[in-house]
């Protein structure tokens, strides 16, 4: 017999206390029909909307990608918002409510994808926050809503086309810099052009005027798959996530004596790959154990420490030498290195401390070592107010979500960038994460349990009637 899935257990729990609470057989199978059925074959109607027919491939501005804006704006009228298309091709659905001068809830992500995606990374907040809107519309009460509701796909999030992040959401929160717009791609085409080849107008102008008041806006709420394993681990479908990490990329050099590998001593070599080795496993000593090697006094903060040691990662993912052969001692090798951590001066400590190291392993052999910093960005917290109304969202909806009294919903850091990152210029924001399996995404494995789906658009309903 196959085992019920935990949910589906708390589902059940929740539908009959609901039906006790006076709730109809009719509006249970409403719910289910809506945030379940039809959100889990909306996702895969949207999965097969691709510019390869192997593969999922939707990037900014692609004929795929437009053909995906359509489909998302019938879905968007279909539950009953008024739609547009920006000038960074944003598609918005909104909802005026009882009160358009309100500040507004924006809430959604991305339509864009990575090349050889999966269905689920950013059509999930889209899908779910317009599936939570129609069960609304349905029972008559969108028009109650004390502000206007607004759901916008995002143009650009994985910056697959132009190498450059956040094109959609960034233009809205006022920080893309005007100079993106001739950004190019590997064909020449820049961004202007490439929104100019689907009848859209961009100027520096009208970019500086998509950027939207902070004072119409109430804040952004994103529900995205969480991209990693830790909700499948503790059996639970759903998470608050605390913040999106901050990160740094650095790069590192290591020269020395580029020889033959037959005749030069051991003793008398300067070998730059045997250098890199010693400081990439460095980076993971010090990343495994950040308390082992900082001194917190002056540098980083006790609060920092306990901080790091639950959200520090870093990774060596890319790495090359010169000349690059089998029989001869490099002259030079290169690697990449990207940290990212929930404490921005937990990070910077890291950085220093690892700074240090390299320049006293390298003295020691003899060999050269340069640090560039390539890439910094802070790390975004979710707003405390706007998170705790989501997580008593998720309790109303499905429930205390384990019997164990001891196991409260997790609270996970984002690793991964999303659009909430660039949202939290303009505004306060929070995020819900999806259980994912294995924790696999950017790959056509990535998958959410339909029961999953059902549990983040549920939140999302009673989030939304917490504003009726
Ligand atoms: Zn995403």
């Amino acid at each position: 017999m196959p085992s019920i899935p935990h949910l589906s257990v708390s589902l059940l729990l929740l539908l009959v206390t609901a039906c006790a609470n006076g709730f109809s057989e009719e509006k249970k199978l409403l719910h289910s029909e809506i945030l379940k059925d039809e959100a889990v074959a909306r996702l895969f109607e949207l999965g097969k909307v691709s510019d390869s027919e192997e593969f999922l491939e939707r990037t900014f501005q692609s004929a795929a990608s437009v053909r995906a804006g359509s489909l998302i704006r019938r879905w968007m009228e279909d539950a009953g918002l008024q739609t547009w298309v920006d000038q960074m091709g944003n598609v918005h659905g909104r909802h005026e409510g009882l009160n358009p001068r309100e500040k507004a809830l924006l809430m959604g992500s991305h339509l864009d994808t990575v090349i050889d995606a999966g269905v689920f990374d950013g059509a999930l907040g889209i899908i779910t926050a317009l599936s939570a809107l129609k069960v609304l519309k349905i029972k008559g009460m969108l028009g109650n809503l004390k502000r206007p509701v607004e759901v916008i796909a995002f143009s650009d999030e994985e910056g697959v086309r132009f190498q450059s992040t956040f094109l959609g959401s960034a233009a809205i929160a006022g920080v893309l810099p005007v100079s993106t717009l001739q950004v190019h791609d590997k064909s020449g085409v820049t961004v202007q052009g490439s929104l100019r080849m689907n009848s859209i107008d961009i100027s520096e102008e009208n970019l500086l005027q998509l950027k939207y008041d902070p004072e119409s806006v109430y804040g952004y709420v994103e529900v995205h798959i969480e991209q990693g394993p830790v909700l499948e681990n503790v059996g639970l479908p759903l998470g608050l996530v605390k913040g999106i990490a901050g990160q740094t990329r650095l790069k590192v050099t290591v020269k020395g004596t580029q020889g033959h590998a037959g005749t030069v001593p051991m003793k008398m070599r300067r070998d730059p790959m045997a250098g890199a080795a010693e400081l990439i496993v460095l980076l993971e000593s010090l990343c495994n154990q950040p308390e082992s090697f900082l001194s917190y006094d002056g540098q980083c903060a006790a609060s920092a420490a306990q901080s790091l040691a639950g959200s520090l990662v870093c990774t060596v993912g890319e790495i090359s030498t010169w000349p690059s052969a089998s029989n001869v001692i490099p002259g030079q090798v290169t690697f990449t290195v990207d940290i990212r951590a929930m404490d921005d001066l937990g990070r910077e400590a890291i950085i220093y401390e690892f700074s240090n190291r390299i320049h006293q392993i390298c003295d020691k052999r003899s060999v050269l070592c340069f640090v560039e910093r390539k890439h910094d960005a802070d790390a975004v917290a979710c707003d405390a107010e706007l998170s705790s109304k989501l997580r008593s969202a998720v309790y109303a909806a499905v429930g205390p979500l384990s019997d164990d009294e001891l196991l409260d919903m997790p609270v996970l850091m984002s690793g991964a960038g999303h659009d909430a990152m660039a949202m939290s210029h303009l505004t306060k924001v929070a995020m819900l994460f999806v259980r994912c399996r294995s924790g696999i995404s950017h790959s056509p494995a990535e998958h959410v349990l339909n029961d999953d789906v059902w549990a983040a658009g549920m939140a999302l309903l009673e989030f939304l009637e917490s504003l009726v």
